[in-house]
């Protein structure tokens, strides 16, 4: 496995569990001697776990020498990442670095398996690059196994994938891959590398329009006095359709939606197809982020410098430490920036936030209620299960106002109002700034 980070490591480790022998390689030295202290660098539930088993077992082991991990290995899955560069375009330059490596390390005949997400042509580049720098002349075959797991549920996600993608134009080298697979008893879908390349970023693009589609219906009920909880509710039973990835809230982030769209945007652009749907997912997604803090701004009637807010969330989504593209902690970072006092909390993505906006005057703190304490607002931002079920009572007692910004509606309107709360959440025009601010005891 070339690479431990978030797909690598999950991959690798799953791997094992199914009873394969797993090397991972990674080039950066500190990851890999954490997880010889059997510490994991990031969060994902039950990674740890899962191994620390395999290790025991003597399945799973990690090395900083790329020479052993290729020798040692029929199968190498490439699972570096492939961040948006400065024009948008997907950066390739971690899997070139990794093919090449792999070109010169050759002993015998290979299999390797690009399992980052890469724009379609990335199999011929990494067969060129494997063809430019070989060692010997051992067959080497090159396969695009794109990943689908989502961090957070990741190690469920690979053990009972909706389907296994496998793209190569070698029938053999398929039956292999679809043998190395066969224990998770999942569809598969055998195809060409570039079919492959193209599925990972089609099925990111769709679910990215999902969210932009159902946060711009969001912003449409709430000029028209419209509850998007149950437009979601309806909508989403409708099994073509479906609830998920359907929630209004503060627009799309992460590692992977962003920059895929981005990259497959980009893709069309070059070749002549113009990408109406991606341009329109991406802008709509910005607005939605600009539409979030302008409630803010709104509540605060444009004065937010000197105001005290307390900020919950900062991941891009909950049971992950992941803050790359997190709209929450954007959002926490642009109240900064408009001179709010930001006091926030997370429930484990705070020393990645802290790395990730060092220099920035937001302060963090470890509980819910001593971000609340004081606060003229509290904002949530991140749909964590903990800030499901506050105790509004407590929160009530301790801030200097009572509203909650519900920027992703899982607050039980009923209790909170009944805790004397103002809360402003997404496409809830019947429960909007105006008809809750009717409504709000003493209005
Ligand atoms: P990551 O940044 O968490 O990890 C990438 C790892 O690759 C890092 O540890 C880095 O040090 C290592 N690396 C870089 N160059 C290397 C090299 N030459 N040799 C060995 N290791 C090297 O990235 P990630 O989130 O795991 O994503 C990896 C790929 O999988 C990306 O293409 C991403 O788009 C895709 N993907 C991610 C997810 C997700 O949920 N994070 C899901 C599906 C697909």
């Amino acid at each position: 496995m070339f690479g431990v980070g978030y797909v690598g490591l999950v991959t690798g480790a799953c791997f094992a569990e199914l009873g394969n022998r797993v090397i991972c390689f990674d080039t950066d030295e500190r990851k890999i001697a954490m997880l010889e202290r059997n510490e994991v660098p990031f969060y994902e539930p039950g990674l740890a776990e899962m191994i620390e088993r395999n290790v025991a077992a003597g399945r799973l082991t990690f090395t900083v020498d790329a020479r052993v991990a290729v020798q040692s290995s029929d199968i190498i899955f490439i699972a570096v990442g492939t961040p948006m560069s400065e024009s948008g375009h997907a950066d390739l330059t971690y899997v070139r670095q990794a093919a090449t490596k792999i070109a010169t390390l050759l002993d015998g005949p290979k299999i390797v398996v690009n399992k980052s997400t890469v724009p379609v042509e990335t199999g011929d580049v990494v067969a060129g690059l494997i063809e430019e720098h070989r060692t010997g002349p051992h067959k080497v075959a090159v396969v695009s196994n794109p990943e689908f797991v989502r961090e957070g549920s990741a190690i469920s996600d690979f053990m009972s994938p909706d389907r296994i993608v496998l793209g190569t134009n070698d029938p053999e080298v398929g039956e292999t891959m679809r043998r190395l697979y066969a224990p998770l008893n999942a569809p598969v879908i055998l195809t060409n590398v570039r079919t492959a390349e193209m599925i990972k970023y089609a099925a990111n693009a769709f679910l990215a329009s999902k969210v932009s589609f159902i946060n711009e219906i969001s912003r449409l009920c709430e000029k028209l006095g419209a509850d998007v909880a149950d437009v979601v509710q309806a909508v989403g039973a409708d099994h073509r359709i479906g609830k998920t990835f359907f929630q209004p809230g503060l627009g799309f982030g992460g590692s992977c939606f962003p920059k895929d769209v981005m990259a497959l945007r980009r893709i069309a652009e070059t070749n002549g197809v113009e990408p109406h749907i991606l341009r329109a997912v991406l802008d709509t997604n910005e607005e939605q982020q600009d539409h979030c803090l302008q409630k803010i701004d709104t509540h605060f009637e444009g004065r937010l410098a000197g105001k005290r807010i307390g900020f919950l969330g900062l991941s891009f989504k909950a049971n992950t430490d992941d803050v790359r593209e997190s709209p929450s902690l954007r959002l926490a970072l642009r109240l900064v920036e408009a001179g709010a006092r930001v006091v926030a909390h997370d429930p484990i993505a705070t020393d990645n936030a802290k790395r990730a906006a060092a220099g920035a005057d937001l302060s963090y703190v470890d509980s819910p209620y001593v971000a609340a304490d004081g606060a003229e607002a509290l904002v949530i931002a991140t749909e964590w299960n903990q800030f499901k079920h506050l105790d509004l009572a407590r929160l009530r007692a301790t801030m200097a106002a009572p509203v909650i910004f519900d920027l992703r509606n899982i607050v039980n309107l009923d209790d909170a109002r009944e805790a004397g709360f103002k809360v402003v959440g997404v496409g809830r025009g019947s429960n909007s700034i105006a008809s809750v601010l009717q409504r709000a005891p003493g209005a």
